[in-house]
């Protein structure tokens, strides 16, 4: 119970869905550490081949070895911050935990065969315990198993390669140091864990806000902002390709009388089904959007005036034959403007207008897309 219940909290997991974007982050993450230090490293072991053994000595050959190693691994790093791989395989897992494991095994190898002493840990191989830990994301379970497994190994290896000298202190001390560790570990996976989740959480709160500040709250439709923001690019587009396109106004006809009658509440839901009308039969490259409180507009981006009315016309029968929710049938009137007539943005849409306008004049229910008469 408490188990159940406690753990999770102490180990915060990915959830399934998030998995791949996570394994992808560890693997940056990991792969760039592993970088900054296989190029420290190279340098490192060339000062030590060229300043400190002496020459033609075996450890002599054993730096240049192991910097042209860590050379090569500092190219496969930089390989990878430069292609981003799309998928993270077994390789790439692989990859990650390479130099952890290489630290390890010199290590292990340091203090059974070079500097074992019962009487004391080596630095080198604390430092390697230690800086593992904190420098590269060990999940709980591979940490657990590369801790375990290295403190096994030197309790076990050590009476084969120093017989008689294993003591309980010994085991004891390469015990608490590979088990201190591995929490040093497990807490630093767990902060990792809970930055890309909380990193996670404020994208989709980002994405939530910004879908928030586009759309229009009852219809779903887009509000008259991002419809602003839409017309500029496409009237930019318009302008720099010297192609067309049109905005259509639209206005539903007597909706003052289908509040006064059936009510606000009916009002709103006429709203939203003339709506779902719109933007479920306009092109994939149109955009639809509230202009105001019942007037809605469409831009059609590269539609002269007859495809556009061609358009509205198809939209106008539509919402006309539509029984709506009070068993009743809706008209509206539409005005519509093309760039090629008038190609600054401000007259487009004030001709729109006037020619929605001028629709109502004329009997409502109806596309105009000429100016048949001054209004002024
Ligand atoms: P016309 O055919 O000339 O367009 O007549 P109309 O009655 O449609 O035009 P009018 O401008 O007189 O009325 C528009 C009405 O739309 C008035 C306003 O209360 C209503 N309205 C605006 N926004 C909303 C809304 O979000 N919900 C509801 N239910 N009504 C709204
Ligand atoms: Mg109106
Ligand atoms: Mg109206």
């Amino acid at each position: 119970m408490i188990i159940t219940k406690y753990l999770p909290q102490m180990f915060p997991q990915v959830t399934e869905n998030l998995k791949s974007d996570f394994d992808g982050y560890r693997f940056q993450r990991n792969n760039q550490r592993i970088f900054i230090i296989s190029v420290f490293l190279v340098f490192e072991q060339l000062f030590y081949g060229i300043f400190v053994s002496g020459r033609g000595s075996s450890l002599h050959a054993v730096y240049y070895i192991s910097a042209f190693a860590m050379l090569l691994m500092s190219l496969v790093c930089g390989f990878f911050i430069l292609h981003k791989p799309e998928n993270i395989g077994i390789h790439h897992k692989i990859h990650e935990l390479s130099l952890g494991i290489l630290g390890m095994g010199v290590a292990l190898i340091r203090l059974l065969f070079f500097e074992f002493d019962m009487l004391r840990i080596p630095t080198i191989y604390i430092a390697v315990l230690y800086g593992v830990a904190v420098l590269f994301y060990l999940s709980y379970g591979y940490g657990l198993f590369l801790y375990a497994l290295l403190s096994l190994s030197i309790i076990l290896l050590t009476p084969l390669y120093h017989p008689g000298t294993l003591t309980t202190r010994y085991i004891a001390d390469i015990s608490s140091n590979g088990i201190i560790a591995w929490i040093v570990s497990a807490m630093n996976y767990r902060n990792f864990v809970s930055i890309f989740l909380n990193r996670k959480e404020i994208e989709k709160k980002n994405e939530e806000l910004r879908e928030r500040s586009i759309r229009d709250e009852l219809t779903d439709l887009y509000n008259r902002r991002n419809i602003n923001s839409v017309l500029k690019e496409v009237h930019a587009r318009a302008e720099r390709y010297a192609s067309d396109f049109s905005v259509i106004i639209l206005d539903i006809d007597h909706f003052k009388h289908i509040n006064d009658t059936f009510g606000h509440h009916l009002g709103d839901i006429v709203l939203r089904q003339i709506s779902a009308i719109l933007s479920g039969n306009i092109r994939e490259v149109d955009t639809c959007g509230r202009w105001g409180g019942e007037e809605f507009l469409i831009i059609c981006p590269e539609a002269d005036i007859p495809h556009a009315e061609g358009i509205a016309e198809r939209l106008r029968l539509l919402i006309g034959e539509y029984t709506f929710q009070h068993n009743k049938k809706v008209t509206a009137s539409f005005g519509i403007a093309s760039f090629r007539e008038f190609p600054d943005l401000d007259s487009l849409l004030k001709i729109a207008d006037m020619r929605l306008y001028q629709a109502k004049m004329s009997g409502r229910n109806r596309v105009d897309a000429v100016t048949l008469f001054s209004l002024v």
